[in-house]
């Protein structure tokens, strides 16, 4: 293998992003998102990836730069098949297609951007990431749920989780910012983005996280419901009259805190709760009271807590939902430090006390960073 660079692809149902890494000197030579595919001029995935490869020819980037090591591609469910990226062939892209009814959101427009990227340089290197992975490591009594063990099984229903790569990262990045090796550090790993999710990992290894199946599961998201009891479906169905789709759509597009108060834009809550409006407030203490009872429960899980990280859109940018999901702590040994935790920066830093025993810390997830790294550690072994 000749490149140092590797492109990043992160397929979604309408839009692509992509991002060029070059894993030499750790710059980002290119990089940006095709969206709104299937209206207008970006009939489909085809078309969208033909145009991020003229994007990138238009930099002197193409394809076919010789450069180019190897590409990247964000899966995101893997299923119990895949716990390693993996150097993809016609083979894996099967095994992919047949985890489409685990993830019939997701997986058909990963599957796309893999045949399209494949047939535009078949002599390529390329990866699949998966957002599943880095929760393979989850013990059995963690990942089943109490339900009848061969209808379980026979379905696939088990806890996967999600946003592992981000779960990874952060992670590492967070030993590191202690000066610790990873394997000596347990850490929780509170990434809260539009979609959210916690993972407790012991010495760099994932043991519960808080997405299930699917992404529903689990904290309170910007549109989605997370924890709920299964019987309110029932109950919707039966009493409601809502079809199987319908409640599909409630709690994936119609909750969290859209569903709460209309906005699912922290920032736009933060706002309104400054001018008395009840309705966010109201969303914003159940946000936090959720995240609260995960914080809790990962801390009796992991029995040592070393470190609580915060990450993504909100983690890293909302010093109003740290500090409430932080405070009064102090009995977890967790103590924010209020002027720190206020401080805006674009690194990973910590905002606990001196005196805490637990550091709380806020680390800037890299995804990109982390599907190139896997990526050309794969391709260069
Ligand atoms: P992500 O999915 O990681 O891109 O996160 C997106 C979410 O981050 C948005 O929906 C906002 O709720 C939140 N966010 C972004 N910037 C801020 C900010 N400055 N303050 C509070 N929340 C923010």
């Amino acid at each position: 293998m000749n490149g140092s660079r590797v492109l990043v692809l992160n397929s979604g149902s309408s839009s692509v992003k992509y991002q060029l890494l070059d894993m030499a000197d750790g710059s980002r030579p290119a990089s940006g998102i095709v969206e709104r595919i299937g209206e207008g001029p970006v009939a489909d995935h085809a078309a969208a990836l033909k145009q991020v490869a003229d994007e990138l020819a238009a930099e002197g980037l193409g394809l076919d730069s010789p450069e180019l090591a190897a590409v990247g591609h964000r899966v995101v469910h893997g299923g119990t098949r895949f716990t390693e990226p993996t150097l993809i062939t016609d083979e894996v892209v099967g095994e992919i297609e047949k985890l489409i009814p685990l993830a019939p959101l997701h997986n058909p427009a990963n599957v796309t951007g893999i045949k399209v990227a494949r047939s535009l340089r078949p002599d390529l290197p390329q990866v699949a990431v998966f957002d599943t992975a880095f929760h393979s490591t989850i013990p059995e009594a963690a990942a089943r749920y109490a339900i009848d063990v061969a209808t379980a099984d026979r379905w696939g229903v088990r806890r996967y989780g999600f946003h592992g790569t981000s779960h990874a990262y952060v992670s590492r990045a967070t030993a590191e910012l202690l000066g610790r090796e990873p394997a000596e550090v347990n850490t929780i790993v509170l990434h809260l983005g539009n979609g959210a999710s916690a993972s407790a990992v012991r010495g760099g290894r994932c043991v519960e996280t808080s997405m299930g199946l699917t992404p529903l599961e689990g904290l309170v998201m910007g549109t989605r419901s997370g924890d709920i009891d299964p019987a309110a479906i029932f109950h919707l169905s039966r009493v409601g009259g809502m079809s199987t789709d319908e409640i599909d759509t409630l709690l994936n597009k119609r909750s969290g805190l859209a569903g709460l108060c209309g906005d699912n834009d922290m920032r736009e809550i933060g706002r309104r709760m400054g001018e008395g409006d009840r309705a966010a407030q109201l969303a914003f203490d159940i946000y936090v009271h959720r995240l609260r009872k995960y914080v809790g429960a990962y801390t009796a899980v992991l029995g040592r807590v070393d470190a609580v990280a915060f990450t993504a859109g909100v983690g890293e940018n909302s010093p109003a939902v740290r500090e409430a999901a932080m405070r009064g702590l102090g009995a977890f040994g967790i103590e924010v430090d209020g002027v720190r935790n206020a401080l805006r920066s674009a690194s990973a830093r910590l905002i606990s006390t001196e005196a805490s025993r637990v550091a709380v810390a806020v680390v800037p997830t890299d995804e990109e960073l982390e599907i190139a790294s896997q990526t050309f550690d794969l391709v260069s072994a």
